[in-house]
């Protein structure tokens, strides 16, 4: 399972794909991708093997510069295309590898506040969560970190906004996750390996850290809202 997202400056989809080849090492049993149209959030999802995914793409093709992908690893929810990641509510959309273990009582408050559930993940309440918070008066990233202080589990998380052009949120508790550079762009994946199309510059979350990636640059986070530096490094691995 992994994850890879892209704040770029061309056509999102076929490197997403690409980048989940890289990953399909660890072992999947569905994928998707999802990317920021005009001033929505659409997506393509499939059961199975990649090719599934990538056909889908060519029937129905996917624009937009700014985009995560996903191969998942069942957990919580039967693999179908229903339960593929990118999980969305139409403003916020999000791929996560790990286990939010207080699922449960989250979807529970969720659904009295009125959040309908598409999905029998454990993941989509992390998308009710933080869209909830985005309504309730503070901006994304504000919204992101209310969210993430009241998660309970293991994850890696890569988000995206509706009309947010220029922001991908990556969060990191139990599961590794990189930030990547580019020219004039900036990516996200599980590993060096996810992002070799793309980029051998990198840094590493460190446990409990969150990213706010815009184009031009990275700013890490601890829980706790503290601005902290993580070093680059340089790959082996390119191409
Ligand atoms: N727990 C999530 C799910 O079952 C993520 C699984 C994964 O790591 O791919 O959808």
């Amino acid at each position: 399972c992994g994850i890879i997202g892209v704040v770029g400056l061309q056509d999102a989809a076929p490197r997403l794909v690409d980048g989940l080849k890289r990953l399909e090492y660890r072992g999947y049993d569905s994928a998707g991708i999802a990317t920021l149209i005009g001033d929505g959030i659409d997506r393509r999802r499939a059961e199975g093997k990649l090719v599934n995914l990538a056909n889908r793409l060519k029937e129905d093709p996917l624009p937009g510069t700014v985009g995560i992908g996903h191969t998942r690893w069942a957990t919580h929810g039967v693999p179908t295309e229903r339960n593929a990641h990118p999980h969305t509510d139409g403003r916020v959309a999000v791929v996560h590898n790990g286990i939010i273990e207080n699922y449960a009582t989250l979807r529970a408050e969720l659904q009295a506040a009125g959040c309908e559930f598409r999905s029998d993940t454990d993941t989509e309440t992390v998308v009710h969560l933080i869209s909830h918070y985005w309504q309730n008066g503070v901006d994304p990233v504000a919204a992101t970190h209310k969210a993430l202080k009241r998660l309970e589990g293991a994850f890696a998380l890569a988000i995206i906004f509706t009309g947010e052009h220029n922001l991908m949120i990556a969060a990191r508790k139990g599961s590794p996750l990189a930030v990547g550079y580019g020219d004039g762009e900036m990516y996200i994946g599980s590993d060096a390996l996810a992002l070799s199309h793309l980029t051998n510059r990198l840094s590493y979350l460190e446990e409990g850290d969150w990213a706010v990636v815009r184009r031009d640059g990275v700013e890490f986070r601890t829980l706790g809202g503290d601005v902290v530096e993580r070093a680059v490094h340089v790959s082996a691995l390119s191409g």
